[in-house]
């Protein structure tokens, strides 16, 4: 049923690492739970081996957003595009507003995203997602091990930075598990790991993720200066610091979610 695809016929540009298990497929599908009459939102199917599985799994409405011409010509043949269960949507992922599209073909919102991302935007759609939060559910979304471990870093973590901060002010993520480079074709040089980002629950978010998104990038800007000197680049942050009651000799990795929430709220009402 998928399009027929040889290693070679990988396009590397578009970050193209596929899989084939049906076994692994059905268990990244499934990871954050029962998609069963559910709309999903899929980035980036390529050839459609998550696609299967997520419809294999009972999918209420498969959006799929693919660049590639080839794949989103061959997906579009798939009885489910006939049949009205899948839409195909031929584009950049980072040009399109999902919640308006999931709208327009008869989709319910808040939608899940499961997503085997290409490395080179998956940060970018993760950030942007997650300041967008009412249209989306469940983020089941697969990076390179090492993005993972920085989305869900804890303080005094090696990987903890901007992405944790910003990942755990709007949902709960978990890495779920961790794919080698040999189950991918072609292999990719690192392993792979799955995260599951649940929205928090109503009241627990933070509700300003551009002046969180402002605030950790000057801290960890230069993550080995105390907060003080790291802070100088953005304007009225290091008077923000003592609003905030936050020693200004410490280091942004040591931090909480809770204290840079409350940097970033003094930072926006100076
Ligand atoms: N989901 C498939 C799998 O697990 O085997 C393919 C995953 S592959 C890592 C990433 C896919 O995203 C490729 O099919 C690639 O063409 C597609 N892609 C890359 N950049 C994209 C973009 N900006 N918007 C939509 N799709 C994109």
């Amino acid at each position: 049923m998928s399009t027929p695809l040889t290693p070679g016929a990988a396009k590397k540009s578009l970050g193209q690492h596929f899989l084939f298990d049906p076994a692994l497929l059905k268990r990244v599908a499934n990871a954050g739970g029962d998609v069963k009459g559910k709309t999903v939102v899929e980035v980036g199917p390529g050839p459609g081996g998550l696609t299967r599985a997520l419809l294999d799994s009972g999918v209420g409405r498969l959006i799929a957003i693919e660049l590639d011409d080839r794949f989103a010509e061959g997906l579009a043949l798939w009885p489910e595009a006939r049949s009205g269960q899948m839409h195909v949507h031929h584009g950049d992922a980072r040009r399109v507003n999902i919640a308006e599209l999931v709208k327009a073909v008869g989709g319910e919102l808040p939608a899940m995203i499961v997503a085997n991302l290409p490395y080179n935007v998956g940060t970018p759609l993760l950030v942007e997602w997650l300041k967008t939060a009412d249209w989306r559910s469940t983020m089941v979304l697969m990076f390179q091990k090492e993005v993972a471990l920085r989305i869900c870093a804890a303080p005094d973590d090696e990987h903890y930075g901007r992405l944790a901060v910003l990942a755990q002010a709007a949902s709960r993520p978990r890495i779920a598990m961790i794919i080698p480079p040999g189950a991918f074709r072609p292999p990719p040089k690192v392993d792979s790991a799955v995260v599951v980002l649940d929205p928090l629950p109503p009241g627990e978010g933070y509700d300003d993720l551009n002046a969180l998104e402002a605030v950790t990038a000057a801290a960890f800007g230069q993550r080995r200066k105390m907060l003080r000197a790291a802070l100088k680049s953005l304007d009225g942050a290091v008077d923000a610091l003592a609003v905030a009651e936050i020693d200004p000799t410490r280091r942004a990795e040591t931090l909480t979610q809770a204290e840079f929430r409350k940097l970033a709220t003094a930072w926006r009402n100076r």
